[in-house]
């Protein structure tokens, strides 16, 4: 069920509380090393001061266990937001109490406040009714558009749309439809791209996965447990042992389903995980017992690229090989070149996941996707045919 977004309904000269993730990077200094997700917020924020509302931003910044320490203060965003709207944000000493409700209540339309940091407050992350409540009594309205943060059930994504009409930004409704489109309501073929390190972390993906897409490719340290479940040896590379058996009925699943599984045909195998280890590539049928599987091989690369180039919707979640380690990202480049290059031909791209995100951002690719979720465990639940929290506290279209 599609949610109501701001787009819906009259924000004018309303006071709204706008959860986003700004939880960016820093560097020891605090500056703010990317500032991805400030951009991806300013979409929304944008829109609700054009239209007149006075917006009260909020958002938690690393793990500060539940108390205020200045290192994960959110002065740091305030000042780039404020650069980047070309108006003041200021921001509050806290996110409740006294003196923030004045803030707020003097906030005129147009104006934007930013809270200080949720999780100073143990509150946020236990969803503390009374504390949500206190959140809530800032505003008139409460808008959604942390997609990164809505597989949390906290205070800021969950509690305060019990005090409050809830409605989704816009990045937000981006997310959703992206991934949902691309789950729900493929144009087909449709090929799923499935790397990462472990078949564990991403066995409820593969399952969600392996009934909706017509192409399943395998990629990553995962493609071990599938290669040994076919049979072959894969030396010392990662494998989970225990979940062999899973391996192989999922592939038998996947039969049963028609969904076309394609497993690496070879490899680039090293002699230890390190970027100057000894390197080749290797079939898989003769990977060296001692040696490490780090990357899909040339051929493998190859059988990819030219198989999605036929798809007309991609879904890509997981690193294809040891991609931090410049000789063995080959394979993450090639596909992700690939999925690249279906966009230019009007078919669609998603890329989820972490580490994905960081390896598509980090090829200079990102822009040339459909879309990039900005929400990695966020992403991954919704993969997994979850439904968010965050997502179902949101008042239906
Ligand atoms: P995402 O964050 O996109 O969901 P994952 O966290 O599942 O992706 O996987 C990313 C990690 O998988 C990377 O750190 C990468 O080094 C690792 N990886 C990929 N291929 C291999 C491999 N062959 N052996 C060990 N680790 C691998
Ligand atoms: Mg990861």
């Amino acid at each position: 069920m599609p949610k109501k977004t701001i787009d819906d309904i009259d924000v004018r000269g309303k006071r709204v509380l706008v959860r986003v993730d700004v939880n960016v990077p820093q560097d020891e200094q605090g500056a703010i090393t990317d500032d991805t997700r400030i951009r991806a917020a300013l979409p929304t924020i944008q829109a609700l001061l054009e239209r007149g509302a006075a917006v009260i931003l909020m958002s938690h910044l690393g793990r500060p266990k539940g108390r205020p320490d200045p290192r994960y203060s959110l002065a740091p965003v305030a000042e780039r937001l404020s650069a980047l709207l070309g108006q003041p944000v200021p921001l509050a000493p806290d996110c409740v109490g006294p003196r923030v409700a004045t803030l707020a209540h003097a906030l005129q339309p147009g104006q934007a406040l930013l809270l200080e940091n949720l999780r100073f407050h143990p509150e946020e992350e236990a969803n503390d009714p009374a504390f949500a409540r206190s959140l809530a009594s800032l505003a008139d309205l409460y808008v959604n558009d942390a997609f990164g943060s809505a597989h949390r059930a906290h205070a800021s994504t969950v509690g305060v749309a019990a005090y409050l009409p809830a409605v989704s930004g816009l990045l937000m409704r981006r997310e959703l439809a992206a991934l949902g489109g691309a789950l729900d309501n493929p144009e087909r073929p449709f090929a799923a791209v499935i790397g990462g390190a472990k078949v564990s972390s991403k066995l409820a993906v593969l399952r969600h996965l392996l009934a909706r897409a017509d192409l399943l490719l395998i990629g990553g340290g995962m493609a071990n447990t599938f290669l040994r479940a076919e049979g072959y040896e894969v030396g010392a590379s990662l494998l989970e042992a225990d979940l062999i058996d899973t391996a192989r009925a999922l592939l038998d699943e996947a039969r049963r389903a028609g969904t076309q599984v394609v497993l690496p045909d070879d490899t680039v195998v090293a002699e230890r995980v390190a970027p100057d280890a000894p390197h080749h590539p290797a079939g898989i049928a003769e990977i060296p017992p001692d040696w490490f599987i780090v990357d899909i091989g040339p051929k493998t690369r190859a059988l990819y690229a030219r198989t999605l180039s036929t798809c007309r919707t991609v879904l890509w979640n997981g690193p294809m090989g040891i991609f931090e380690m410049a000789p063995f990202a080959e394979g993450t480049r090639a596909v992700a070149q690939a999925i690249a290059a279906l966009a230019e031909r009007g078919a669609t791209s998603v890329v989820g996941g972490g580490d994905s995100v960081a390896a598509v951002e980090e090829l200079g690719l990102a822009d040339r996707m459909s879309h990039v979720s900005t929400g990695g465990g966020a992403s991954l639940e919704f993969m997994e045919g979850r439904e968010l929290p965050g997502v179902a506290a949101l008042q239906d279209r």
